[in-house]
């Protein structure tokens, strides 16, 4: 299978440092050319698997492959990755170019060879013509893309990214996504990334790795990781769920009983186990309110404590009887007027949106 021609191959890793376990037993395959991303919350792992990847680490137990080969003790410049580093520190007192050049002088390659690889990554990452500029003279973005030209004109098997759009605004932040999944396109380059942002993960991979507690929680491509999640960590973290407590009675489908109103889970997390509580996952778009609810077959009235307005969407948020509550997300629209607080509802949703999960402790809610 594809595990066989495994990038990198990462086998039952773990990483202390002193009494904190960092990494607890990650075991992953990256594929040739693919851009997988590790995602977590901070302090979750991915850097620290980055930096074992990339040789700046060596692992506590486990093995790191790269092309089957054991390069576990092998240090960063022996192994054909290069890593772009959170702080991306340039050398400021030097221009772009010699920037972009450095790794190729370090390797001895030719002054003509070097302006001429310098200048087409140059070309690559979008910064035609700033060969000659100064590094300290440039916007956070344009720092970004010398970082990127810097580590790829050595022509790595693999890049490694360490949060590398952390610190940009907005509006940079989604051009540089764009940007460098052209860049993985046009090189065909594995790259593997680490971010906190779980937007910016699912809209940039191939496939996004879930490290929480330095476990990974699971590896899917985004539409798998929204659509399928395992567990109620994964749920919560990638995108946003409703996490809905209650007893469950086992059947095809199960039915999950909310505060006295009942579900039918159409999707079931293969963790799930007949057990007697569980929670079911429903995306908060996947919601109807009102009148739309009218022919869901998950359906229940509920009382609206509050609508949030956000532009482009309005989140309603209602309460079951019980306690628990449950969002809406609805598409605003010029006439959509939303009803006062306090209103009791008819909310309704399909089957098939409801996902059915072995209990866990949801990290939001
Ligand atoms: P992330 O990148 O997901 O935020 P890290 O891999 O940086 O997480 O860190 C994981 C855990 O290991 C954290 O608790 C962090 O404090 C700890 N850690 C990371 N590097 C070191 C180090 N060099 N020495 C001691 N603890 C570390
Ligand atoms: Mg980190």
């Amino acid at each position: 299978m594809a595990e066989d021609a495994a990038e990198i191959r990462l086998e039952g890793i773990v990483k202390r440092f002193g009494p904190i376990e960092a990494v607890r037993g990650v075991s992953l395959g990256i594929r040739r050319g693919e851009f997988l991303t590790l995602l977590g919350p901070s302090g979750s792992g991915k850097s620290t698997l980055l930096h074992i990847m990339g040789g700046f680490e060596v692992p506590s137990e486990g093995r790191v492959y790269f092309l089957e080969q054991d390069v576990t003790g092998v240090p960063a410049n022996r192994r054909p990755s290069s890593t772009v580093f959170q702080d991306l520190a340039l050398f400021p007192h030097m221009t772009v170019g010699q920037n972009v050049e450095y790794g190729l002088r370090i390797r001895k390659v030719p002054p003509d060879e070097r302006r001429r690889r310098a200048e087409r990554m140059l070309e690559v990452v979008g910064l035609e013509g700033f060969h000659g500029r100064d590094a300290n003279k440039l916007s956070g973005g344009q720092r970004q893309r010398v970082a990127l030209a810097r580590s790829l004109v050595v022509e790595p098997s693999v890049l490694l990214l360490d949060e590398p759009l952390t610190g940009l605004d907005e509006l940079l932040r989604q051009q540089m996504q764009e940007e460098l999944k052209r860049i993985h396109a046009e090189l065909g380059t594995t790259f593997v990334a680490v971010t906190h942002n779980q937007e910016e993960a699912l809209s940039m991979s191939t496939r996004v790795a879930v490290l929480h507690e330095g476990r990974l929680a699971q590896v899917g491509t985004p539409r798998e990781l929204y659509e399928e999640p395992l567990n109620v960590f994964v749920a919560d973290f990638v995108g946003s769920a409703n996490l809905l407590r209650g007893p469950v009675e086992p059947g095809k489908p199960p039915i999950i009983t909310v505060a006295g109103a009942a579900f039918r889970c159409g999707r079931i997390a293969p963790g799930w186990r007949n057990a007697g509580e569980a929670m079911a996952a429903v995306r908060p778009e996947r919601i109807r309110v009102g009148p739309g609810a009218a022919g869901q077959p998950n359906r229940c009235r509920l009382r609206l404590e509050s609508v949030a307005y956000s532009g482009s969407m309005l989140e309603y948020r209602l309460r079951f009887a019980d306690g628990q509550g449950l969002r809406a997300r609805l598409i605003s629209g010029r006439d959509v007027e939303p009803p006062a607080p306090g209103a009791e509802l008819e909310v309704g949703w399909a089957v098939e949106d409801t996902r059915l999960l072995p209990k866990g402790a949801a990290i939001r809610n």
